[in-house]
């Protein structure tokens, strides 16, 4: 090789490897920048925050046996779980583990420590009282650990929390009516109301009194509306026009109708949006949702991203999902910001909550200048 040639094989590594370190160094900022943004989280079981080792703890330390030697074992089964009823089945054997208020505490505490670090500042927290008075467990132990988990996110965190109780549309309408009177006393803590669990043909129609209630009651209102289920664009219309609701939970389908596009966009509902919901192994889940999301971004729905149930799918908490979705969507960081403004201005917090922490977004957007 001549010197010439040697020379110019040289700089042309150099370049690759300037060129390789920049694009890390880019890679790690926007990283950076998306785990830290600020960021509200509102659609987040408490139920499904649960790990699998959060649950072999809690077992044990409750003296209940386990069906299941270790935490690669719980994962197995979590695995099993690819559709709704499934993932209800197993989502109903791991919470019977928490049994006194310290536990429902420790759960919500563990979430909120485990994303401290990606830029959650405040979270709107669903739980499913029914699914634990009938097993038993009294609604007010359920509430004592809530209320001290409300106020040690705030102590130990700066994070505000607040519990959004849903009701199951596979229980009675005169179930959720009583949970309902008896969550009165927790005002405070509970903002709002919902509805999970499978979508039952007319569920609109069934919970339309209890929406009613809470609504007198000045419980704000949202529901699931899942995503890809049976009589999907029929129940979105009868959610609007039967249970008055200020957010639904999921609700891309509403992408697939220009009018509920229209409609949605005119009441100002918005969408708490979750790419995993169950996507698992499928192939080409992930793709479709982010689609949809970025079709109803770009039609002026209000709508944001959320984890649903990261400890039980996989350990994909909020900030990884807006990761995800910039890596793997190509989310520009227009949308990315968009996104995450969506979701203070969803929150059902008090505007001078919102104004604070919309204040601290714009000054982390004007801090790091990184661009995507
Ligand atoms: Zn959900």
């Amino acid at each position: 090789m001549s010197r010439w040639l040697r020379l110019t094989a040289g700089l042309t590594l150099l370049l690759a490897l300037a060129i390789r370190v920049h694009a890390s160094e880019d890679a790690d900022a926007i990283r950076s920048f998306i785990m830290g943004m600020p960021k509200a989280e509102l659609h987040i079981h408490l139920e499904g925050t649960l790990e699998a080792e959060d649950y072999l703890e809690i077992m044990a330390r409750n003296d209940l046996p386990s069906r299941y030697p270790d935490a690669a074992a719980v994962r197995d089964r979590l695995q099993y779980a690819r559709d709704l009823d499934t993932f209800i089945e197993v989502y109903e054997e791991l919470l019977s583990a928490m049994q006194t208020a310290w536990d429902f505490e420790d759960v919500a505490m563990r979430y909120v420590a485990r994303v401290a670090d990606q830029g959650v500042v405040h979270v709107e927290m669903f739980f499913d009282p029914q699914m634990h008075t009938y097993r038993g467990i009294p609604l007010a132990t359920v509430m004592a650990g809530l209320q001290r988990a409300h106020e040690r996110a705030r102590e130990e965190f700066g994070v505000s929390l607040w519990f959004i109780a849903c009701f199951n549309r596979d229980r009675s309408r005169d179930s959720a009516l009583r949970h309902l009177e008896a969550l009165r006393p927790y005002r405070d803590l509970v903002i709002g109301v919902g509805l999970d669990n499978p979508e039952e043909i007319d569920f609109p129609e069934k919970f339309a009194p209890v929406f009613a209630r809470a609504a007198e009651l000045g419980f704000r209102r949202t529901t699931h509306l899942d995503v890809d289920v049976p009589n999907t664009n029929a129940h979105h219309w009868a959610v609007l026009d039967l249970l008055d609701v200020e957010r639904i939970d999921h609700g891309l389908n509403v992408a697939d109708d220009p009018e509920l596009i229209q409609e949605v966009r005119a009441r100002g509902i918005a969408l708490t949006a979750c790419p995993t919901l169950l996507f698992r192994e499928i192939p080409g889940r992930l793709e479709s949702r982010l689609a949809r999301i970025r079709t109803l971004l770009q039609a002026g729905i209000q709508i944001s991203l959320h984890s649903d149930d990261p400890g039980l799918m996989r350990d994909l908490y909020i900030g990884d999902l807006y990761l995800l979705a910039h890596e793997e969507g190509g989310f520009s960081r227009k949308e990315i910001e968009a996104l995450a403004r969506n979701s203070f201005l969803s929150s059902w917090i008090d505007d001078d909550r919102r104004n604070a922490w919309m204040g601290a977004f714009d000054d982390w957007l004007a801090a790091h200048p990184v661009a995507f």
